[in-house]
C-alpha cells in the first residue's frame, strides 16, 4: 500500500485564516461552529500557549505583561496531574496568535452546549498554522466559554 503523504504545511497571516484552517481540519470529526480569538488582558495577541489535551486544559501566557490565564473552562480541569506543555512551532518559535474553535451540539438547547474544542495556532515568526490540540468538552454554555478566553 502506498504510504500516505503528510499534508503540506499551511501558512497564513490573519485570524480568519486560522478559522478557515480549523474548519477544514474538523478535529475529532466536528467542524467548529463558533470561534474565539485569544487576547491577553493587556491587549497582546502574540502569546505563549500551554496545553494538556488529555486533561482538556489550555492556558495563555503573555510575554509582555506575564499574565497567565486558563482559557474557557480549563481551570476546572487543572489538578496535580495536569502537565501543560508549551506549544512550539517546527521553526522553533513559541509565540502564536491563537484561535479556539468550538463545535456545538445541534439540539434546541439555549445557549447551545459545546461538543468539541480545537486549538488553532499561527506562528508569529514563520506564519505556519496548525491545530495543536483538540478534545471532547461538555461545557453547557458556549458564550460563557468564549467570554473566558
Ligand atoms: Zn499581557
Ligand atoms: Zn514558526
Amino acid at each position: 500500500m502506498a504510504k500516505k503523504k503528510a499534508p503540506p504545511p499551511v501558512y497564513g497571516t490573519s485570524p480568519a485564516e486560522v478559522r478557515a484552517f480549523l474548519t477544514s481540519w474538523a478535529a475529532g470529526g466536528y467542524v467548529p461552529d463558533r470561534f474565539g480569538d485569544v487576547v491577553c488582558g493587556c491587549g497582546e495577541r502574540a502569546l505563549h500557549i500551554l496545553l494538556d489535551d488529555d486533561a482538556g486544559v489550555v492556558i495563555r501566557a503573555c510575554p509582555v505583561c506575564e499574565e497567565e490565564h486558563p482559557l474557557g473552562d480549563s481551570e476546572e480541569f487543572i489538578d496535580d496531574d495536569t502537565e501543560p506543555g508549551e506549544c512550539t512551532c517546527p521553526c522553533g518559535t513559541s509565540i502564536f496568535n491563537a484561535v479556539i474553535g468550538l463545535a456545538l451540539y445541534k439540539d434546541d438547547a439555549d445557549p447551545p452546549a459545546i461538543r468539541w474544542v480545537s486549538v488553532g495556532l499561527r506562528c508569529t515568526s514563520c506564519s505556519q498554522i496548525a491545530c495543536y490540540g483538540d478534545w471532547k468538552n461538555e461545557h453547557p454554555d458556549v458564550d460563557d466559554y468564549l467570554h473566558r478566553l
